[in-house]
């Protein structure tokens, strides 16, 4: 077996002591007899897993008592339509600022259930930067405040939160959960999909406060409904069972490799030597500058479409798959989650070195 570099912006690679682990509980966890894809949700031996991977997750994020982890479906994308159903029903507005194409999706998904203003874009240079914002311009009487806090497509994240005061903050996490400490109190809400840095796609994680909660107007769908997901221990329906396990599995390698603050030196070391190498290359750019760099997507250009193209199909045959950059920013992308180890990165740049001599 030859395992390649998987630079996927997601799905995306998974450690491999988790993938090892799942593979010899297969067929059988535990002494159950049968394997965790098969196990009734509503068995003791399944309220035992989901229990210790709510618990594992609130103590590896700190999350406090006053708030609910939900194990929901649909993605991160459902979460645009829901977010709306359950929190845009007081003043009926909310305030957002688009930092890229989730950003986007969000607000407009938004924008069909009430009024939302943007706040600030980054639009005008492709969403390279993370704009500056004016407290000023925040709505005061808002139901809430959405931000994308890492920009899977174009490699910015938030180093500063907004001060949004009484409003609540919400941040969709899908590309940056379980990278670095969060203060969870900062927010009311924060959400993510699993198949960037928790696990498999199909499960979606919600982290929200208890008073946010119990909101939903009343055409919401039963499904769409938080307090329907609060109140059944995320088990109204089936939820993606297994999902949940491998989510578990993850956390228990999060730990053994020294919690989050173990992952946010981990993850500085890697984008720290790809940067520099980018920074210092004739040939290779980093599209995005300075502080609102990304720890986690790097996207990058040569500035000649030809090369990119060389080049993405030259790693790929040595090994490093799924550096193509999103069709809206083109050249290349290194997605560089929690499993890419450091010799990933490492043997990437020593590629690029190789193959900026060769095609100087
Ligand atoms: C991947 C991603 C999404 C979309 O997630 P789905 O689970 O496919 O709906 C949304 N927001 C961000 C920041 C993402 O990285």
């Amino acid at each position: 077996m030859s395992r390649v570099y998987n630079f996927s912006a997601g799905p995306a690679m998974l450690p491999e002591a988790v993938l090892s682990k799942a593979a010899a509980e297969l067929l059988e966890f535990g002494s159950t007899g049968e394997s965790v894809m098969e196990m009734s949700h509503r068995s003791k031996e399944y309220q035992a897993i989901i229990d210790g991977v709510e618990a594992n997750l609130r103590e590896v994020m700190s999350i406090p008592d006053n708030y609910k982890v939900l194990f929901l479906q649909g993605g991160a994308s459902s979460q645009f339509a829901m977010i709306p159903l359950n929190l845009l029903n007081g003043s009926g507005k909310a305030d957002f600022v688009i930092t890229g194409q989730w950003a986007n999706k969000a607000y407009q998904e938004a924008s069909r259930y009430g009024d939302c203003k943007v706040i600030a874009s980054s639009k005008d240079k492709t969403f390279s930067y993370i704009p500056e914002l004016n407290p000023a311009d925040f709505r005061e009487d808002a139901d809430y405040f959405h931000i994308c806090l890492n920009n899977t497509i174009y490699g910015s994240r938030f180093t500063k939160l907004p001060e949004t005061g009484n409003v609540p903050l919400i941040a969709d996490v899908s590309s940056c959960i379980l990278s670095e400490p969060i203060d969870v109190t900062k927010f009311g809400l924060l959400y993510a999909g699993a198949q960037k840095n928790m696990g498999p796609a199909g499960l979606t994680v919600v982290i929200v406060r208890d008073d946010l909660i119990g909101k939903a107007r009343d055409i919401t769908p039963t499904m769409f409904n938080y307090q329907i997901h609060a109140e059944n221990g995320s088990m109204y329906n089936t939820p993606p069972t297994y999902g949940i396990y491998i989510l578990g599995l993850v956390l228990d390698w999060v730990k053994e490799n020294g919690g989050l603050e173990g992952m946010k030196a981990h993850n500085e070391k890697k984008a720290a030597l790809l940067y520099d190498f980018l920074d210092n290359s004739k040939m290779f750019k980093a599209t995005v500058a300075g502080a609102d760099r990304s720890l986690m997507n790097i996207p990058f250009v040569t500035g000649n479409d030809d090369l990119d193209a060389k080049f993405v199909k030259e790693a790929k045959a040595q090994g490093f798959i799924n550096l193509k950059g999103h069709r809206s920013v083109g050249g290349m992308r290194a997605s560089i989650y929690n499993a890419m180890p450091i010799e990933g990165v490492e043997k990437l740049v020593a590629f690029m070195k190789e193959f900026e001599a060769a095609n100087a």
